[in-house]
C-alpha cells in the first residue's frame, strides 16, 4: 500500500510501498486512514531538519494529524468497533521501566525523553493507506465530524496549553468564589493560523474576550500567515467567530492594552517568533502566557531575558510551555470540534484550506504553504 515517507539519509520525499498492517496483539486496531492535516513540523521534517525514522527503517512516513475509520479489531478491543472513526494521538511511551509516566500511559509526562512520537521521532505516522496501533491510542470521533475531525489534534495542542492555564488560575484568591471560567477575562492570540484560529474558538466557548494579534506579511511562517489577502481573510473569520482581528503593522500591543484593557492571557501560536515572545512584556499582572511553539527551532535569536523575567516576577505572571497533549484532551477537543460546529455553522471546513490526493501530497510538501490547514485525502 502507498505512504509518503522521508530519507533522511537520502534527503528525499517520496511515495513507497509499505507492509500492510496487521493485529499482532489482542489490543490492536486497523485503521483505514481518511484526511491527513499537515504542519511546520511536516515541512520541518520534509526539509530533513528534523524527524527521525524508526530504527529498523530507512525512511519516516510522514503524518501526524490524522482521522480514520476502524476496519479491524483485535479480540482484547471493546471500546472501538469496525466503522468507528476514530483519531489517533501522537506520543507513545518509552520503554524505561523507571519512567513513572509511561508505564502510567501519561507518554505526555515522559521522564526519560525516549517517547516516540508517530510521524515525526522514531515511529512512522499516518500518511499511508492503512495502520495499526492500540487501541488505547485511538479516540472515537462522531460521525458528524467526519469532515473536520482531522482538526483535533492542532486543537488539542492549544486545549493543552488552555487546560494547564485553568489549573494554574485555581490560584487566584477568586477561584474559590467559583470564578475560574474565562469570563470578563482578555486574552489575545499571538499568531493566525489554524492552532491560533481553533485556539481561539476554545477561548471564546470558555467566556474569554479575545483578541488575535497577528504579524502578518511573511510566507514560511509556522502559522502559515500568508500574505495581505490571506490576513483580510483571516480577519474576517476571525470577526465572524466574534474574536477582534488585530494586525502588528497597524496598532502597537501597548496601544492595544492601553485601547482595550488588561491582557489576562496571551497564547502563542506563532511558532515561538521572538515577537511573540517579546509580546509577553505587554501581559497583564497576574497573567498567563501560554506557548504552543517550539522557541529558536528556526534559529537562535536574542531577547532581553533580565527584562521580560523581571517583569514577569513583578507582575506574578506565569509561563506555561508547550506540554503535549494527553489522551483525556484529545477527548476534550473532540467534544470541543462537535460544540463549534453548532456555534460556529461551517467555520471548521473554513479552516481546512485545501484537500490533495496521497499521490500529490510529495510535491506539496516541498511549497510554501497555501492557506490554512492543508489536508490529504487518503481515502473518501
Ligand atoms: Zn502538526
Ligand atoms: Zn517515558
Amino acid at each position: 500500500m502507498k505512504a509518503v515517507a522521508v530519507f533522511p539519509e537520502e534527503h528525499a520525499l517520496r511515495l513507497v510501498e509499505h507492509r500492510e498492517p496487521a493485529i499482532l496483539a489482542p489490543g490492536d486496531v486497523v485503521v483505514r486512514v481518511l484526511d491527513v492535516g499537515f504542519c511546520g513540523i511536516d515541512r520541518e521534517i520534509a526539509s530533513f531538519r528534523t524527524g527521525m525514522p524508526p530504527a529498523d527503517s530507512p525512511y519516516l512516513i510522514l503524518g501526524h494529524e490524522a482521522l480514520g475509520e476502524v476496519v479491524e479489531v483485535g479480540s482484547a478491543v471493546r471500546r472501538i468497533r469496525p466503522g468507528d472513526l476514530v483519531v489517533p494521538t501522537v506520543r507513545r511511551p518509552c520503554r524505561h521501566e523507571t519512567c513513572r509516566a509511561c508505564r502510567m500511559g501519561r507518554p505526555d509526562f515522559c521522564l526519560s525523553g525516549e517517547y516516540t512520537q508517530r510521524g515525526i521521532k522514531g515511529a512512522h505516522g499516518f500518511l499511508v493507506e492503512r495502520f495499526s496501533d492500540d487501541a488505547r491510542w485511538l479516540q472515537p470521533v462522531p460521525r458528524e465530524l467526519r469532515d473536520v475531525g482531522v482538526l483535533t489534534q492542532p486543537l488539542a495542542l492549544a486545549e493543552t496549553a488552555i487546560a494547564e492555564l485553568e489549573q494554574v488560575q485555581k490560584r487566584l484568591p477568586w477561584a474559590a468564589l467559583g470564578e475560574t471560567g474565562g469570563s470578563g477575562k482578555r486574552a489575545v492570540v499571538l499568531g493566525a493560523g489554524p492552532v491560533a484560529l481553533l485556539g481561539t474558538m476554545a477561548l471564546i466557548v470558555r467566556g474569554y474576550k479575545v483578541t488575535i494579534y497577528s504579524h502578518g506579511g511573511r510566507s514560511g511562517q509556522g502559522g502559515g500567515d500568508g500574505g495581505r489577502s490571506g490576513q483580510a481573510e483571516k480577519g474576517e473569520f476571525a470577526e465572524s467567530l466574534g474574536a477582534q482581528f488585530v494586525r502588528a503593522e497597524e496598532e502597537k500591543l501597548d496601544s492595544l492594552v492601553d485601547r482595550t484593557g488588561r491582557i489576562d492571557v496571551m497564547l502563542e501560536a506563532t511558532g515561538a517568533t521572538p515577537e511573540a515572545l517579546a509580546a509577553m512584556e505587554q501581559l497583564g499582572r497576574n497573567g498567563v502566557y501560554l506557548m504552543t511553539g517550539i522557541p529558536g527551532r528556526r534559529g537562535a535569536f536574542t531577547l532581553d531575558a533580565g527584562h521580560l523575567l523581571h517583569g514577569m516576577v513583578q507582575r506574578n505572571q506565569v509561563i506555561i510551555g508547550p506540554a503535549h497533549p494527553s489522551a483525556e484532551v484529545y477527548r476534550a477537543a473532540i467534544q470541543d470540534l462537535a460544540l463549534f460546529s453548532r456555534r460556529w455553522p461551517g467555520a471548521l471546513s473554513r479552516l481546512i484550506s485545501s484537500r490533495m490526493t496521497i499521490d500529490e501530497a510529495p510535491q506539496a510538501f516541498r511549497k510554501p504553504a497555501a492557506g490554512l490547514k492543508q489536508v490529504v485525502a487518503v481515502a473518501d
